[in-house]
């Protein structure tokens, strides 16, 4: 009973720090069973997030807070600024690299912060691609979303919205063709989800993207690497093949990033480059996303590359290729000089 007791408590205190909600329908993929299925462990509640922290990881590692010249719009990149439309999602992912706004009472954006975000686009001609996220902004009502977009469209420099969406994945008959003529009425527009294991990619995930294109929306995956969860080539080799399978770019695999309640998904540095060198040479280059990490302090993305050069010898460039063979190749050195 004492232990139960003491559960329940943890529990409490979990839930109070770090938001939960999930939708039938992801709940409906797990196999309960299984204490570590990879559905289970992205959006059941696990104590290690408030018991279990690794040295450096914070609430806000990529100080997005920082980079808030007005509220609810994060500009850290010269041509691009991510709006934060909601903190409301259908499904709280336990490796969110936002959970710090999961305490307190969700905000959904109003007419005011919205006006203020449209004046500060207005003011800044380089910035030319807006993506809107949170939270999830297609959580919030269809008429509410038209709102948000109608206004971002009043920016005359602004080219194309992108949307951060979970909701193919995680509610997906949230896409319905009532959406899909609202998002297409502001096109260009880009819909990027965020599949991180092949159990994700079901009948129903398809239908929301495929919906999504037929109404001339392109939709893009990205990842985020999970220890246990989809931390292995063979998981990620499959997942990407899917999503290509159904039209949806592979994208960005996310190292994970150091953020506080989520260092139990953490993996080291390599293991991500180890895995991107095996499904480089078993693995079409449509199915394959880039790896990066988002670097601390607003350091913003780079690359993970396997490095394949691994030198210079006389005229002549030396590569390792994926299975492990030197491979030697005679460059046009000097090609590119002028004259
Ligand atoms: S849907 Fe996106 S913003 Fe919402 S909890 Fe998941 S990762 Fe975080």
């Amino acid at each position: 009973m004492g232990s139960l007791e003491g559960g329940r408590k943890c529990y409490d205190k979990l839930i109070c720090r770090y938001r939960w909600a999930a939708t039938p329908y992801y709940l409906s993929l797990i196999d309960w069973s299984d204490p570590n299925d990879p559905i289970r462990r992205q959006c059941i509640p696990d104590p290690k997030e408030i018991t279990f922290y690794l040295d450096g990881s914070e609430d806000d590692p990529l100080a997005e807070e920082r980079h808030m010249p007005v509220p609810h719009l994060i500009h850290r990149y010269g041509d691009r600024a991510l709006l934060l439309a909601t903190g409301i999602c259908a499904t709280y992912c336990r490796h969110c690299n936002r959970k710090r706004f999961w305490a307190g009472r969700p905000r959904v954006i109003n007419q005011r912060a919205l006006g203020g975000i449209i004046r500060y686009l207005s003011n800044h001609p380089g910035i030319r691609e807006v993506i809107v996220s949170g939270g999830d902004p297609l959580t919030m009502g269809s008429a509410h979303i038209d709102r948000v977009l109608s206004a971002l469209r009043t920016v005359k420099h602004l080219e194309v919205i992108r949307i951060g969406s979970r909701v193919p994945v995680v509610m997906p008959m949230r896409i319905t063709k009532g959406l899909c003529r609202i998002l297409a009425r502001h096109r260009p527009l880009w819909l990027n989800t965020h599949f991180n294991h092949p159990r994700e990619v079901t009948k129903e995930a398809e239908s929301a993207c495929d919906m999504l294109q037929r109404h001339g929306i392109p939709v893009s995956n990205q990842t985020v690497l999970l220890k246990g969860i989809n931390d292995d080539s063979e998981i990620l080799g499959d997942l990407f093949c899917r999503l290509q399978a159904i039209m949806v770019r592979p994208y960005y695999l996310f190292h994970c990033d150091a953020v506080r309640g989520t260092d139990h998904f953490r993996t080291d540095l390599y293991k991500g480059i180890r895995i991107m060198k095996t499904l480089l040479g078993n693995i079409g280059g449509l199915c394959l996303p880039t790896l990066v990490i988002d670097l601390p302090g607003g350091g913003g993305k780079v690359p993970l590359n396997p490095d394949y050069l691994t030198g210079i010898d006389g005229d002549e460039a030396v590569f390792k290729n994926h299975e492990g063979r030197t491979i030697r190749y005679k460059s046009p050195w000097g090609a590119d000089c002028p004259g």
